[in-house]
């Protein structure tokens, strides 16, 4: 007889030591097991921790992956970014749909097969992908789909979809995904040869105020976006009071068009973790927390892996290379389909086993973060630049880039163009020079730094990319001159709508109210005070919301309105009828007309 749902959730919830702040592992494992988690499992949970209900169940709504109804054995995220629509998700879809019977949102009668769509899996280089529980399937299309159906339906095994491996670690045996890294330029810092083990034992013959003051002297910033001076925000930490401190890796790169991580992971963990280390080492952390996002759930056990080998070659644990006093350690949480958790306290949270919130800052991380204690956050590129700054000097890694931003950048580049992947490059390259590199021609735009960035139009071509100019967390999106940027901006606009935690309302209502706005522009409703409108309520939004996501969420919008004002403008109404040019009342009283069963002979005359 097969065990209780309730026993087993107690087992599992004992392995986690009954710790509540291991909430969202309890609820991953359980999920993994039984697909979803039920009212009584969660009663369970909640009374081995010793917490109310409503908080596990708080947490299982919040993330996308979790779900309270069962579902297929199987789910299908199929991806539907931008990226994907331009490389015929559609079609997949329809595919999809046909050879299942069933639609989005829906599970096979017998259970076999749920069907879902999910923003962004970082895999728009080999767009249109989905994931198949955690395996990644790429580079879709009708006919595939098809087959994965018949294939799902004959032997109901996800892994056995992946019949040719990618290349580097992606055909590693813990990996074994059809994912391909496609770096196309292997620059002189990120993706050097790595020397294992050499930039530790530099910093650990240095003291932890030297490691810091190497960090200033290269003059690395923050790779995420915001560029925040790395040396900086260790010192900040390090002078922080209260202990112990803790190293938090944000691995959660979520927004359309990102996919650098993904490869840095695969091919470079060794660098990302001895970065790790050498962050502890300088602040004075004996805990790191690698938080991956749940999409690259198919890399977490070879991660796992090269975390035990640097266990047994004492480069993580007790007194790490022989340094007495020197311990560290690190985990990876796994997250579970939540875009703002790559926002810095919406991932401690996370990391605590919450709903992933964004908290109030100041305080900022720093001063409390994980656990309310001392954290650093860095980004996955940032700290691979650590190992290679302490493995060739502060020097030789300054001499990259320019005056204001030192060093290379990974590229994740994507959409119009003849070869998308990974590129290393050093700051200061020209837009121009990109679109030359990666073989794009007859450019409309160009979507620097995903969605929450700028959309910038040819006669900015020759602008450079640093932190002084354009700055990226990295995620490049090339369009031509055959693309509807209005219909691209709405559908970054619904991404936004989709992954707001809701606890502002600047972000939770005014992001509905632009797309609202924005959609009557495209759907040529619109007059010149609706343009008005966006650009007040757009600034609005950004002013008044509480986290980054809410800070930006409107860039897609504005960002349009100032470089392509024209596509707007061609898009408004002329105002033939006499009526106030805002007010449409075929939709004012359509709702009336549904009530009265007839249509009003005013609004259709
Ligand atoms: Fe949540 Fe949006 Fe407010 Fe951020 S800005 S806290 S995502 S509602």
């Amino acid at each position: 007889m097969s065990e209780a749902p309730t026993t087993t959730a107690r087992k599992i919830c004992q392995a986690h030591e009954n710790k509540r702040d291991r909430l969202m592992d309890i609820v991953l494992a359980v999920h993994k097991k039984f697909g979803h988690v039920s009212d009584e499992v969660m009663d369970e949970i909640a009374s081995a921790l010793c917490m109310p209900r409503v908080e596990v169940q708080s947490l299982v709504s919040f993330y996308a992956f979790f779900s309270q109804e069962p579902k297929g054995k199987v789910v299908i995220r199929l991806c539907n970014d931008v990226i994907d629509e331009m490389a015929g998700y559609d079609e997949v879809k329809q595919a999809f749909v046909a050879a299942l019977g069933i639609d989005l949102g829906q599970t096979t009668p017998d259970g076999g097969v749920t069907l879902e769509a999910t923003p962004c899996i970082g895999m728009c280089d080999q767009a249109p992908a989905a994931m198949v529980n955690e395996v990644i399937v790429t580079n879709l299309t009708p006919d595939k789909a098809r087959e994965i159906v018949q294939a799902l339906q004959s032997h109901g095994d996800p892994s056995r979809l992946v019949k040719e491996l990618g290349d580097g670690n992606n055909a590693h045996d813990l990996v074994k995904a059809m994912v391909k890294n496609n770096i196309r330029k292997a620059g002189p810092v990120i993706f050097s040869p790595v020397n294992r083990g050499e930039a530790m034992r530099k910093s650990l013959g240095l003291s932890p105020k030297e490691v810091i003051r190497a960090v200033k002297t290269a003059r690395l910033r923050g790779r995420g976006g915001a560029g925040f001076p790395t040396g900086m925000k260790w010192e900040f930490t390090r002078d922080a009071g209260g202990s112990p401190k803790y190293i938090a890796c944000n691995a959660d790169e979520g927004e359309p068009g990102t996919f650098k991580d993904r490869v840095l992971l695969t091919e470079l963990p060794d660098r990302v973790f001895a970065g790790m280390t050498i962050a502890g080492y300088a602040v004075g952390a004996e805990h790191g927390i690698l938080y991956l996002r749940g999409e690259y759930a198919y890399l977490r056990d070879f991660l796992e892996e090269v975390l035990s080998e640097r266990r047994k070659d004492g480069l993580l644990g007790q007194g790490i290379l022989g340094k007495e006093g020197f311990n560290f350690d690190i985990r990876i949480q796994l997250g579970a389909g939540a875009y703002v958790c790559g926002e810095e306290t919406a991932l401690l949270s996370s990391c605590e086993g919450l709903r992933g919130d964004p908290k109030t800052r100041p305080p900022f991380p720093a001063q409390k973060g994980y656990l309310g204690k001392p954290t650093v956050v860095n980004n996955v590129e940032t700290l691979c630049a650590v190992t290679k700054i302490m493995e060739d000097g502060a020097g030789t890694y300054s001499h990259y880039g320019t005056e204001q931003s030192a060093g290379t950048k990974i590229l994740s580049i994507s959409g119009d163009c003849q070869k998308p992947g990974i590129y290393e490059v050093e700051f200061g390259i020209s837009m121009r020079e990109i679109l030359e590199m990666v073989g794009a021609t007859d450019t409309l735009a160009m979507q620097i730094g995903g969605p929450s960035g700028q959309m910038i139009d040819p006669s900015q071509f020759d602008r450079l990319l640093c932190f002084d100019d354009l700055a990226t967390g990295g995620a490049l999106v090339i369009f031509n001159k055959g693309r509807d940027l209005l219909k691209i901006a709405a559908a970054y606009l619904e991404f936004f709508i989709e992954e707001s935690c809701g606890y502002c309302t600047p972000c939770r209502v005014g992001n509905v109210l632009l797309k609202e706005r924005l959609d009557k522009v495209i759907d040529g409703n619109a007059d010149t005070p609706d343009l008005e409108y966006l650009e007040g309520l757009g600034a609005t939004v950004k002013t008044c919301s509480r986290c980054g996501l809410g800070q930006t969420s409107p860039n897609p919008i504005l960002s349009t309105l100032k470089n392509f004002r024209s596509l707007y403008e061609a898009r408004l109404r002329e105002d033939k009828t006499g009526l106030l040019p805002t007010f449409d009342l075929a939709k004012a009283v359509a709702e009336g007309e549904r009530i009265t069963g007839r249509l009003s002979v005013h609004a259709h005359s």
